[in-house]
């Protein structure tokens, strides 16, 4: 209990002006590379971080005097070109869906505050939509509430009678998807169709829609950058050679041909330790990209970046908070006071 009141007491004082900013010493090296990924959008049914949370978020940031820095300064600076990183804050988006177009690229701009948007490029051409979406698709309208399916080595036995337990049935599948081979998923997600008395339509909804090739030129005139997340957004690791370097490859030319100032820097579908590797490293170095972000929480480390080969391919993010405090604990600094504090470092 009184750990809990303890850290209580430490959020709000995060709430009070100048303590943030006594804290950015702790962090010198580091900057806050945050990730979003869905935006509210209640006309298209999307659910996902509120117009008002992002604009709260960033009038702290900026009233405070944090410094928004673009993914491809940063990189340079975590590189060590220019002053170094300092507390920095960057924004990140991943996937490509329409609601980061017409919600999230407006309140950046209002804000003048850069962001870069990570799209898989098959999306955006109209020749897929996301796998975990299309699984989504298949619960939410099967008159089933009981099936069974395998996936790989799994013979999954999912029961639903609720909203709650339909998600969680959801989740179990779309986890085993994640851990078998490009061809597997494939092959599973059309038993689970049949088993579950679904078709799935060619184009998605309007709530998995892609933005267009065109709005994201016009989010470019807004101070949107892009760069590549693959074209399918397989998992890397359970792909072969050949898929690998061709999601890596051919996301990079299509974004190139459609964008007018792609940045070379990768985003790793799911982005987890154990979802890519050295082939995926090395793919990116021939192709001359200056790195990659991962999904796992951590700072960018302008120390790690530089200390290990690999450094630039792996720079952590953290998800945006939905509460202030928490976003204030990773900008100011306290996160990495707190990671340093803890034992085993
Ligand atoms: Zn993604």
């Amino acid at each position: 209990m009184a750990m809990i009141a303890f850290k209580r007491l430490l959020l709000n004082a995060l709430l009070i002006p100048g303590f943030p900013a006594s804290l950015k010493y702790v962090h010198r090296h580091c900057a806050t590379v945050f990730m979003l990924h869905r935006f509210q959008d209640r006309d298209r049914g999307i659910e996902g971080c509120e117009a008002s949370h992002l604009r709260r978020a960033l009038t702290y940031l900026a009233i405070n005097n944090y410094e928004f820095v673009s993914l491809a300064e940063l990189f340079d600076r975590l590189a060590g070109s220019g002053p170094q990183p300092s507390g920095a804050v960057a924004f990140t988006i991943d996937d490509g869906y329409v609601d980061q177009a017409t919600i999230a690229a407006p309140i950046f701009a209002e804000f003048g505050c850069p962001v870069t948007t990570f799209v898989s490029t098959g999306f955006l051409d109209g020749k897929l939509w996301f796998w975990w979406d299309q699984i989504g698709h298949i619960f939410e309208n099967s008159v089933r509430r009981s099936l069974g399916v395998t996936v790989g080595e799994a013979a999954l036995d999912l029961r639903w009678d609720s909203e709650n337990q339909r998600i969680l049935a959801q989740m179990e599948f779309i986890e085993k998807c994640k851990l078998v081979s490009q061809a597997e998923k494939s092959a599973a997600i059309a038993r689970l169709a049949e088993m579950a008395e679904v078709e799935i339509p060619e184009n998605p909804p309007a709530h998995c829609a892609p933005m267009s090739w065109q709005q994201l030129r016009h989010c470019e005139e807004m101070g949107m950058t892009f760069g590549p997340h693959t074209v399918s957004h397989p998992v890397l690791a359970h792909s072969t050679f050949d898929e690998a370097r061709y999601e890596i490859s051919e996301s990079w030319q299509r974004l190139n041909a459609e964008a007018r100032n792609a940045i070379p820097v990768f985003c790793y579908p799911n982005g987890g330790w154990c979802d890519f590797g050295d082939r995926e490293i090395a793919l990116l170095r021939d192709l001359g990209f200056l790195g990659a972000v991962v999904g796992e929480p951590g700072y960018a480390d302008a120390m790690a970046f530089q200390r290990a080969q690999d450094g630039p391919f792996k720079v952590q993010r953290f998800g945006l908070p939905d509460e202030m405090p928490h976003i204030i604990q990773y900008v100011s600094g306290l996160e990495r006071f707190k990671q340093m504090l803890r034992p085993g470092r």
